[in-house]
């Protein structure tokens, strides 16, 4: 799974929660981040091979830290746990709820990778592997992450009051990141290292990240 896990991003926020959206990116991929650092280090790893499943290439073998049931629930209290300082960090508005919503994006990205991943990620340390395995699939899983990403969108313009400059943005940014999962889904390109694709990752999903930064603030000048 790769841009449906922005659905929930999307979906997750409502002018209540005043969670950021770029805050709401980090927290779908954050299982992601932590998973590409450990590959980068070497504890996690992963094979990159041609045709691994009609879907993608990854063949992530060993990810018990970053992607077993039990770690992802744990990464997701963390998270939770972690929304008050990082609110007061930066000064953004706190409420217990919105922490609750920024722990279930994180786990949101588990169930989602269920989905796709084939039998790779653990319930608890490296055993008891599962995974429905969508990403045998290529077009079906394709249209899911279109379908789940149009969804999110939807949900998000419907929720959030915007001025329509910021609303055209949004559909561009949705309209991007198809063409992103065209080209990571049917695009034929020779296989990375296992380094290079956890670089990939942090450089893709950072840069995701800032554009939904932008986004928000588009027409938003005149606010204060
Ligand atoms: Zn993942």
């Amino acid at each position: 799974m790769f841009v449906g896990h922005y659905s929930v991003a999307f979906a997750a926020k409502i002018e209540r929660n005043r969670i950021p959206l770029w805050v709401l990116f980090l927290a779908v991929q954050f299982l992601d981040y932590i998973w590409a650092a450990l590959v980068l280090l070497g504890i996690e790893k992963l094979h990159v091979i041609k045709g691994f499943t009609a879907g993608s290439m990854l063949d992530s073998y060993f990810h018990p830290y970053s992607h077993s049931l039990i770690t992802a629930i744990l990464w997701s209290g963390v998270a939770a746990i972690s929304y008050k300082p990082f609110c007061r960090w930066l000064g953004y508005a706190y409420t217990k709820s919105a922490a609750l919503i920024v722990g279930l994006a994180v786990f949101s990205h588990w169930i989602l990778d269920l989905v796709a991943h084939p039998r790779d990620l653990a319930i608890y340390d490296n055993k008891w592997k599962v995974g429905f395995g969508l990403w045998n699939y290529r077009d079906p899983e394709f249209a899911l992450e279109i379908a789940l990403l149009a969804g999110g969108i939807a949900l998000y313009l419907a929720r959030n009051a915007m001025p329509a400059i910021r609303k055209g943005a949004v559909i561009a940014f949705g309209i991007a990141l198809v063409i992103v999962q065209i080209g990571d889904t049917y695009v034929p390109r020779t296989p990375l290292t296992d380094k290079a694709t956890a670089m990939g990752v942090w450089v893709f999903y950072t840069l995701f990240v800032l554009i939904a930064f932008a986004v928000e603030k588009i027409g938003s000048r005149r606010e204060n």
